[in-house]
């Protein structure tokens, strides 16, 4: 709500595995008719946010980079390029200047600071955005980057662009795992993150990183446990202390893990969950509106 009339909630988790499309998508699902939901699957290297919501792909964009193509005949061997490149995408060897495009992030500043003009941009594939209606007329877009593209912040950047926003929607984006650059670039900008995490070492160890994430960010967060009844209660305790709020929590059941494997969400497990997360988006919502006012 920000920068723009949608509210934007980003799902994310420490690491891969821990339910985040589970709560994702069942969040979305709980959402109609009610709310127009816009669900952007940002998770680029391992996209399955469509497993579950089963969209009719009806828009296809190729997504790229601009990476630099160097005139020799117009360098001066200056190496204020390579200066200025963040990433080491440029090296000065002897009387020339490398790219190693694998590197290059797009980002535009050696051509930008290239005194000769010596620097031209070209267009580099590294991947697919498609977009389509899914379950319930959610609005359902993905990323998917190349195999063997390292760079999943452009594809991710270009996919929040590339859909509208409507005013009142919701925009639900599911992050990568981890807490790398791709996790950040899905966090910039939204109002809200629902972190989902396991009660255990592992589980608690990765959460306190996209905890201090949100925290450098500014960004809002709540905690959704899943495979409650596992592990021990150090999450709960580090939770407590630290004054973070637990907004749900699912029960550890192989119910829920073989729906979730026949491509179900907990909405097609109980019914109850489409009150539980109504609940869930209400919290939410007030919680945004009190961090806007304070
Ligand atoms: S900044 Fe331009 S002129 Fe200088 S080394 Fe790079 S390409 Fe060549
Ligand atoms: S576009 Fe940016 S990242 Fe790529 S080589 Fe130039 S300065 Fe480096």
């Amino acid at each position: 709500m920000k920068n723009s009339k949608a509210l934007c909630i980003a799902v994310a988790s420490g690491k891969g595995g821990t339910g985040k499309t589970t709560v994702a998508t069942s969040l979305a699902l709980s959402l109609t008719p009610q709310e127009n939901v816009l669900f952007l699957d940002c998770d680029v290297e391992a996209p399955n946010g469509h497993l579950f919501l089963r969209p009719r792909i009806e828009a296809e964009k190729k997504a790229v980079i601009l990476i630099p193509r160097i005139d020799v005949e117009k360098c001066l061997t200056c190496g204020k390029c390579v200066e200025v490149c963040q990433f080491h995408a440029l090296a000065e060897i002897g009387k020339s200047i490398m790219i190693f495009p694998q590197l290059c992030h797009g980002c535009g500043s050696c051509a930008w600071h290239c005194p000769s003009k010596a620097i031209k941009e070209i267009k580099n594939p590294i991947g697919v955005l498609e977009a389509g209606l899914a379950l319930k007329g959610i609005r359902f877009a993905h990323g998917i980057l190349t195999i063997s593209e390292p760079m999943a912040t452009p594809i991710i950047r270009q996919l929040k662009k590339w859909q509208k926003t409507e005013t009142g929607s919701v925009i639900i984006q599911d992050a990568p795992p981890g807490a790398s650059c791709s996790v950040v670039e899905t966090l910039r900008g939204a109002d809200f993150a629902l972190l989902v995490s396991e009660p255990t070492p592992f589980g608690l160890h990765d959460l306190k990183q996209v905890l201090d994430i949100l925290k450098e960010m500014n960004i809002p967060g709540g905690v959704i446990i899943n495979r409650d009844g596992i592990g021990d209660f150090q999450v709960d305790q580090f939770l407590k202390q630290n004054h973070i709020p637990i907004m749900m929590r699912i029960p550890y059941s192989t119910e829920i893990a073989s729906a979730v494997a026949a491509g179900k969400t907990l909405l097609d497990v109980s019914s109850n969950y489409g009150l539980e997360f109504k609940t869930l988006f209400s919290q939410i919502k007030k919680r945004v509106m009190e961090n806007e006012t304070c």
